[in-house]
């Protein structure tokens, strides 16, 4: 054994069944601070973006919410197609709509609710400043709103909103700028601006607490109007070439195509279908696990590529179908294979339970890691917070589980027409991780340390390390594990829930 580990090709190609945990990375030479490390990668061959993370599509993981903070954090979301073709054009257009600053589709309430009704919302989002309209919907003419100062010292929680609410209102017309919008709440000094069309019905909010907090993300991945990136994605069905067709209109700017095993006949039509039909739109093709895979893809036209088979935390498809492959194995030989072959970014997609197995995946050679359980149970992951056992939990749950299939998904599951449906996933719960946006600003900061640590300035300078040997692996016995982890203590709170033990 090496007195400074392995290079990669030694490592990987002399063992099979690697998993993120069966290897440790050794540390290098430092000579930089961590602001000179630039996180830029590549998601597609044509698309950079600054944060190499992707939330995955998947029914409870990514919407509108959870894409759009993906995207104001460098990263990017993929929005899932368990729905109609209506519903995920919606999300897809929510985010290309969005701009920083303005809630758009506020919660609304109606005259005729009560006061319990804005007690239930501020338990259930946080907030209670809720606008109130005619029927309760945006469809009708904004009326009042109701704030905190309006409900805090009334003690029948039964009262009509209508008795309560606010009605002389400052409002502003719809169109108008972010800094005119703040300029007004400045002067005003209300809470809240209720932005209106010209038949007086609402169309989004603003905030002062936005105002004061005055977040601001250098690092959004946009296009060059300016508009938030947002990926979508699509089966290799006949009929979902409608689908794709909506999705582009809407301004999609990029497409996943789902599938568990992706090096089939018909995803290699849906590939050249797309490139032929839009040849701006980008392609992301998998799931794939071989180089052989990987070739038959890149050969249809891919842009990138994703990588994982049965490694995601709600995966049995190696239990149930033998069928599969470690991830981190997989992740070495096709991102290897990609880049001689014709320098394909990859996606690692799933398994990454452990706040460190970000950096791990990078050093096999992934542009970006793609991310599921991680990013579950997070307040812009689709859904309801409810309690399990005392814990604050929401629900996540494998696409090709007997429930998200019921619901319509299992479209990446070639068995999905059969009468008897071969479950590949299961449905759990995953603990409240808060906001995703200070998940994944935790996340970033801790790859920058990993990527100090190892002595690389950059994703680009890791992965040439990964290839010239400079960069150095070693084994983790079982032993090791158990040393690597918090052990021998009676009990020891987590920095941040769910990323060490990967709940
Ligand atoms: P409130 O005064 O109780 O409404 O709460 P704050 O204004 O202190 O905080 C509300 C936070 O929730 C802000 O950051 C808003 O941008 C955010 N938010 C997101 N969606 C909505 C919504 O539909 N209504 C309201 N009122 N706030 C929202
Ligand atoms: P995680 O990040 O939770 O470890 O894994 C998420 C990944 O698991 C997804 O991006 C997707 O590739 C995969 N996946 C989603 N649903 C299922 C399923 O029901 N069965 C299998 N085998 N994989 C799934």
């Amino acid at each position: 054994m090496s007195p400074n580990g392995l290079d990669a090709k030694t490592f990987f190609e002399c063992q099979g069944g690697i998993t993120y945990n069966d290897f440790i990375l050794l540390p290098g030479h430092i000579d930089f601070s961590l602001d000179e490390i630039a996180l830029e990668t590549n998601l597609t061959r044509n698309i950079k973006i600054k944060r190499p993370v992707v939330s995955t599509p998947m029914d409870t993981v990514t919407e509108s919410k959870m894409a759009i903070s993906m995207a104001m954090l460098g990263g990017i979301g993929i929005i899932h197609y368990n729905n109609t073709v209506e519903e995920q054009v919606k999300e897809v257009r929510r985010v290309k709509r969005f701009e920083n600053g303005f809630i758009t589709e506020p919660v609304v309430l109606g005259p005729n609710n009560t006061i319990k009704d804005v007690d239930n919302l501020k338990e259930m989002y946080g907030f209670s400043g809720i606008p109130i309209t005619e029927d309760g919907t945006l469809n009708t003419k904004l009326v009042g709103i109701v704030t905190k100062r309006d409900i805090d010292f009334e003690r029948d929680r039964t009262k009509k909103l209508k008795e309560v609410m606010t009605t002389q209102l400052v409002t502003a017309p719809a169109r108008i700028s972010l800094a005119e919008g703040n300029k007004i709440l400045k002067e005003s000094k209300k809470g809240k601006l209720p932005l209106i069309d010209k038949n007086g019905r609402l169309v989004s909010l603003m905030s002062r607490t936005d105002l004061l907090k005055n977040e601001d993300f250098p690092c959004a991945s946009k296009n060059k109007d300016k508009q938030l990136l947002v990926g979508a994605a699509l089966s290799t069905r006949e009929e979902d070439k409608e689908r794709l067709a909506e999705l582009v209109k809407a301004g999609v700017d990029v497409i996943v195509i789902d599938s568990s095993q992706g090096d089939s006949i018909f995803q290699i039509n849906t590939i050249k279908y797309i490139k032929k039909k839009y040849p701006h739109l980008d392609v992301i093709g998998g799931n794939v696990v071989t180089a052989n895979q990987c070739k038959s893809l890149i050969d249809a036209g891919v842009d990138a590529l994703r990588i994982g088979m049965g490694s995601g935390s709600i995966c049995i498809t190696q239990d149930t179908l033998a069928v599969g492959r470690s991830q981190g194995s997989a992740v070495y030989h096709t991102a290897k294979f990609s880049k001689e072959y014709a320098n394909i970014p990859v996606v690692a997609d799933g398994g990454i339970s452990h706040i460190g197995h970000i950096v791990k995946a990078l050093s096999l050679g992934a542009s970006t890691v793609m991310m599921g359980g991680l990013l579950a149970g997070t307040s812009e992951s689709p859904g309801e917070y409810f309690y399990e056992g005392g814990v604050r939990v929401k629900k996540y749950r494998g696409m090709a589980s007997h429930e998200a299939m019921e619901k319509g998904g299992g479209k990446r599951y070639l068995s999905s027409e059969d009468r008897i449906k071969v479950a590949q996933g299961v449905t759990g719960t995953v603990v409240d991780k808060g906001s995703v946006t200070h998940l994944v600003q935790y996340l970033m900061q801790s790859l920058l340390h990993s990527l100090q640590e190892l002595g690389y300035r950059s994703i680009q300078e890791l992965c040439n390390g990964l290839y010239d040997g400079t960069l150095r692996f070693e084994a983790r016995s079982q032993s090791a594990q158990i040393e690597g982890s918090v052990h021998n203590l009676y009990s020891f709170k987590e920095p941040h829930l769910g990323l060490l033990r990967g709940r």
